[in-house]
């Protein structure tokens, strides 16, 4: 491992970073992909294991210590162990997560286990069948539960991610964190963002944390906010005061968190990107594919975290939404 930690201009140190694996995706939640005519990128601008391997080694060598995979929906791209497996031997790598719809978790959570994986976030919006057949346009329901319910047996540790959309969802949120509390599974409300495809989003869409909360203490009882063992971590977290299991806040409508923002993250076309909302970014796939040298890659890398910006702005008249939506960023 070599070279100076990646700090910004803000004095940010980024030791986390997000790789996607593929823009596809085998389901079609409204507020990401649209229904159909989806254009994907053509394979080969796809970055190969070898090349994401290399990346994420770089990246380590200038202080990334955790990674996630996700996508499009990661466990579409075929031999998915092997790129955990050649990533988790990255020396300095920490921590190896994986986001996923859990449509394909059931047959492949043992081979994502064998190499390595230890660590899921599952995407889960609803307990309801017809609404999760109104969200995400198909009707994988009974697939996503098995899946849970072999990664649970399998000894994961899984979280699951619910996209909290107003006058949609109102009537999961306490159900979802029952769900938890029965299995040890904390639930991450994610207030929806502008990164859809079809410019859906408005700021009256968005289910907000304090409703949430509300909701939450009302069905179930109260919650007492858990102090923050790590600053910089996204989610705000709460306990249920009766001692049985947790929830957390992406509230990044609401509560914007981006002065602790420790990310980066890498496209599945080979862009780096210092933040979900940016609307510049950097191609590293040219360096990857034209130099055996890692200098250029370092060199991308860094330049891309200097110009990172002091944050999105959502709340305000200026936010313009990023170019590209959320399945070919990578959330
Ligand atoms: N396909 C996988 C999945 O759905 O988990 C991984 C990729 S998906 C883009 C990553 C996460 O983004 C999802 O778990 C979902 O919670 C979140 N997401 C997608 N669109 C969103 C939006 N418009 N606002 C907030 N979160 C969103
Ligand atoms: Fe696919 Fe994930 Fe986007 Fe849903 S949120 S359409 S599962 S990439």
């Amino acid at each position: 491992m070599s070279g100076a930690p990646l700090v910004d201009g803000f004095g940010r140190v980024h030791d986390n970073l997000r790789i996607s694996v593929t823009d596809r995706c085998n389901i079609r939640c409204f507020y990401c992909m649209p229904e159909d005519g989806v254009k994907f990128v053509p394979k080969r601008e796809i970055l190969t294991f070898e090349e994401i391997e290399r990346f994420a080694r770089v990246a380590a060598g200038l202080g990334v210590r955790k990674l996630r995979l996700t996508g499009g929906e990661p466990l579409l791209r075929k031999d998915l162990p092997v790129l955990v497996r050649k990533v988790a031997a990255i020396p300095g790598i920490e921590d190896i997560a994986l986001t996923t719809n859990g449509v394909l978790l059931a047959e492949q959570a043992a081979a994502l286990r064998d190499s390595g994986l230890r660590r899921l976030n599952v995407h889960l919006d609803t307990l309801d069948r017809e609404r999760f057949r109104q969200i995400t346009r198909r009707d994988d329901f009974d697939r996503v539960m098995a899946g849970i319910d072999e990664c649970l047996r399998l000894g994961y540790s899984i979280k699951i991610n619910a996209v909290a959309v107003k006058n949609l969802v109102e009537a999961d949120i306490v159900p979802l964190a029952l769900f938890g509390r029965e299995r040890g599974i904390e639930i991450r409300y994610i207030e929806f963002m502008p990164l859809d495809s079809q410019g859906i989003w408005l700021p009256g869409a968005v289910l907000r944390q304090d409703d949430m909360l509300a909701l939450l203490e009302k069905g179930i009882g109260p919650l007492e906010a858990i102090p923050d063992a790590d600053p910089r971590a996204p989610a705000l977290e709460y306990r249920f005061s009766d001692g049985i299991g947790r929830v957390g806040f992406i509230s990044s409508v609401s509560r914007p968190f981006c002065l602790n923002c420790n990310r980066l993250r890498l496209t599945a076309d080979g862009k780096i990107r210092y933040c979900l909302f940016a609307i510049e970014e950097t191609d590293v796939r040219e360096a990857l594919r034209s130099s055996a040298d890692d200098g250029p890659v370092e060199a991308l890398i860094r330049g891309t975290v200097r110009a990172k910006w002091i944050g999105h702005e959502i709340n305000t008249a200026k936010f313009v939404p990023p170019p590209r939506p959320m399945y070919s960023i990578g959330g």
